[in-house]
C-alpha cells in the first residue's frame, strides 16, 4: 500500500484505542476520517493533539444511510472498525447495545464496504472471542468459544466477516488484541478504576481472589501493530496481538498501589463476575513473522506511564468518573 495516497475511515476513533490509532495515522500522513457516535465512552478530547488534521462525523455505525453518505463524500479506500460497546460488566447487565453496535453495526459496515468497493476492511476484534485457556496459547485458527455477552457479540462479528470474505471475497482482515492499557482509557476499566479509587483512599474491589490472568498490551504498541497490518497484512487473515506480559489481576492492582504509595489494605475481594474467564493468552507468532512487530513497552514501564498519565490529567478523569466516585487529587 502506498500510504500517503490513502484515506482511512476510522470508526470509534474517539475511543481509547481508536484515538491512539488516529494520532499515529495522522502523524504518518494518512488522510483520516473519524466516524464516532460519541457514546459515554467516546471523547474528541482524546484527539486534541491532532486537532484540525482529521475530519469528524458524529454518526452511528448502525445508520447505513448516513455512513453511506460519508463514504460517498469522502471516498476512503480503507475502513478500520474500532467502534464497539466494550465493557464486559455492562454487557452482563444489558446486552442490547452490544448486539446492536458490535454485530449489526459491523454488518452495516460490511455491506457498505461491498457496495463502495472498499480496498481494505480492518476489523478490531478481541482475544476474548476464544474464551479462556488454562494452559498454552490461542492461535488464530482456534475455535471461538466466547463466554460473556460482550465476547459473544464480538465473535458473531468475526464470523460474519469470515463469511463475507468467503462468500463475497470481501478484502477484510480481523485483528484480535489482548487487554490494552495506557493513557485515555475510560475509567470503568481495571487500571484507571483502581488508580482512581486508590487515589481517593476508597476500597479497591477485586473479583474473587484476583487470580484471573490477562495479557497486557500497551495501547501505542497495539496501534502500531494495526498500522503494520493495514500496510502489510494479508487479506482474509486473522492476526492475534499479544504482549507475553501475563499478569494476575491482583498483581496489577498491587503494582498500581505501589506506584501510588497506597496500602494493600485498600484491596477488597468481591463476588466473582458471572462467567468470568480465567486466563487469556495469545500466540502472536504470525504477526511477528510477517511484519517483525513485537510489543516494545513492558508491563512495569507501561503501568508506571499509565498511572502517571492519570495523575497528570485529573480534569479529564474527573469529567468521566461516575457520580459515586468523587476523586481528590493532590
Ligand atoms: P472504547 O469503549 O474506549 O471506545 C469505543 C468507541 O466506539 C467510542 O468512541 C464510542 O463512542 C464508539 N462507538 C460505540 N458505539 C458506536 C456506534 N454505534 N457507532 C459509532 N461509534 C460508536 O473502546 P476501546 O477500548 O478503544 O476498544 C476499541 C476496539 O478494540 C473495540 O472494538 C474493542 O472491542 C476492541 N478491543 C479492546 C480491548 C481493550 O482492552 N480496550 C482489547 C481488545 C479489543
Amino acid at each position: 500500500m502506498r500510504r500517503a495516497m490513502h484515506k482511512l475511515l476510522v470508526t470509534g476513533g474517539a475511543g481509547f484505542i481508536g484515538s491512539e490509532f488516529v494520532r499515529q495515522a495522522v502523524k504518518r500522513s494518512y488522510k483520516v476520517i473519524v466516524v464516532d457516535k460519541l457514546t459515554y465512552a467516546g471523547d474528541l478530547e482524546r484527539l486534541n493533539e491532532v486537532k484540525g488534521k482529521f475530519k469528524f462525523y458524529k454518526v452511528d455505525i448502525c445508520n447505513k444511510n448516513k455512513i453511506g453518505q460519508v463514504i460517498k463524500r469522502e471516498k476512503p479506500q480503507v475502513i478500520i472498525n474500532f467502534a464497539a460497546e466494550t465493557h464486559v460488566d455492562r454487557s452482563i447487565v444489558s446486552s442490547d447495545p452490544f448486539i446492536q453496535t458490535n454485530i449489526k453495526g459491523t454488518k452495516t459496515l460490511l455491506d457498505l464496504a461491498r457496495e463502495y468497493k472498499i480496498e481494505r476492511f480492518i476489523h478490531i476484534s478481541t482475544d476474548e472471542v476464544y474464551g479462556d485457556i488454562e494452559k498454552g496459547k490461542f492461535r488464530e485458527d482456534f475455535p471461538l468459544k466466547p463466554n460473556s455477552p460482550y465476547a459473544a457479540s464480538k465473535a458473531a462479528a468475526d464470523l460474519l466477516i469470515k463469511a463475507y470474505v468467503r462468500t463475497y471475497n470481501l478484502p477484510a482482515i480481523i485483528v484480535r488484541p489482548s487487554n490494552n492499557y495506557g493513557p485515555w482509557q475510560y475509567p470503568e476499566k481495571l487500571i484507571p478504576l483502581v488508580s482512581l479509587r486508590a487515589l481517593n483512599n476508597q476500597k479497591v474491589p477485586v473479583y474473587a481472589r484476583g487470580q484471573n490472568i490477562r495479557e497486557w498490551l500497551y495501547v501505542s504498541d497495539c496501534a502500531k501493530a494495526i498500522m503494520l497490518i493495514l500496510e502489510n497484512g494479508k487479506l482474509g487473515e486473522v492476526y492475534n496481538l499479544g504482549s507475553a506480559q501475563e499478569k494476575k489481576n491482583i498483581d496489577v492492582v498491587k503494582s498500581i498501589l505501589r506506584i501510588l504509595n497506597k496500602p494493600e489494605s485498600l484491596i477488597e475481594f468481591v463476588a466473582d463476575r458471572p462467567g468470568h474467564d480465567f486466563r487469556y493468552s495469545l500466540d502472536f507468532a504470525k504477526i511477528r513473522k510477517q511484519t517483525g512487530w513485537c510489543a516494545q513497552i513492558g508491563f512495569q514501564d507501561g503501568i508506571s506511564k499509565t498511572v502517571n498519565w492519570i495523575l497528570d490529567n485529573p480534569k479529564w478523569m474527573k469529567k468521566h468518573i461516575g457520580k459515586k466516585l468523587s476523586i481528590k487529587f493532590k
